[in-house]
């Protein structure tokens, strides 16, 4: 079966909620598409008013982060379950900048994993290696291990279901893309190891996308790659070039 493809947007740490409903409703119109999901990642504080403001349209809402435990004294976290009932569908799980700056590990990680697969909500998994990294040759080495432990005891048909992003921390945000080449040996890869540990139909299903500097101009080539399943988009997110990488044929 064709794998549908998937765009969603990032936010980060942006747009108020009044400035959020803007937003979808400036890009209510541009995003439509019956070939491509479309998802929007909010902050936790605008969830509520974007759920509310994509109802009637083709867009989903995703959280950006959640916490793993079910509830209780865990000051500022987000529960599963909170996500859910609030309406949401996807969560970003291990973005690097969570990694980076919040110091996320893959062992926290793959418990966020299983608690959202657990709650409903459909993980969009990121992974992705340093410029340093990269040059020193163990990109898909770092790739394959970050997969394999963030999905330790995941079951084949959850991982199905799933999302993968591959975003190379150099790209995100620097204005500088990986190659289409690059992309997919890394997505085909992330689809090999999936292959590897579950099965050939695990890995067939399984959805992967590219993060990192998607743009409109860029969107095609990469997302015309076998391997590649649509994007994961920071910057062009927040600006009415989202509805060109959504409608990038
Ligand atoms: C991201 O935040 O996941 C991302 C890919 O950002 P950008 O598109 O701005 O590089």
């Amino acid at each position: 079966m064709a794998r549908k493809k998937i765009v969603a947007g990032n936010w980060k740490m942006n747009m108020t909620p009044s400035q959020a409903v803007e937003l979808v409703n400036t890009l209510k119109p541009l995003v439509v598409s019956d070939d491509v999901e479309v998802v929007y990642c909010v902050p936790a504080i605008d969830i509520v008013p974007v759920v509310e403001a994509v109802k009637g349209s083709n867009v989903t809402v995703g959280a950006e982060n959640m916490y793993f435990e079910d509830k209780g004294a865990y000051t500022g976290e987000i529960s599963a379950e909170m996500l859910v009932d609030a309406g949401v569908k996807y969560v970003i799980i291990g973005h690097s900048e969570r990694r980076d700056y919040f110091k996320e590990d893959d062992a926290l990680l793959n418990k966020k994993v299983k608690k959202a697969l657990e709650a409903g909500l459909v993980p969009i998994l990121c992974c992705g290696e340093s410029l340093e990294q990269r040059e020193m040759g163990v990109t898909l080495d770092w790739i394959r291990l970050q997969i394999k432990s963030d999905l330790q005891g995941v079951s084949a048909s959850q991982v199905a279901g799933m999302v993968i992003a591959y975003e190379p921390i150099w790209a995100i945000g620097t204005g500088k893309t990986a190659t289409t080449e690059q992309a997919q040996e890394v997505c085909k890869a992330i689809r090999d190891t999936i292959a590897e540990i579950y099965d050939a139909s695990t890995a067939d299903a399984v959805r992967i996308q590219y993060g990192g500097s998607v743009n409109a101009a860029n969107a095609n080539e990469l997302f015309s790659q076998p391997d590649i399943d649509g994007g994961l988009v920071g910057g062009a997110s927040l600006k009415a070039d989202f509805g060109k990488i959504v409608n990038y044929k």
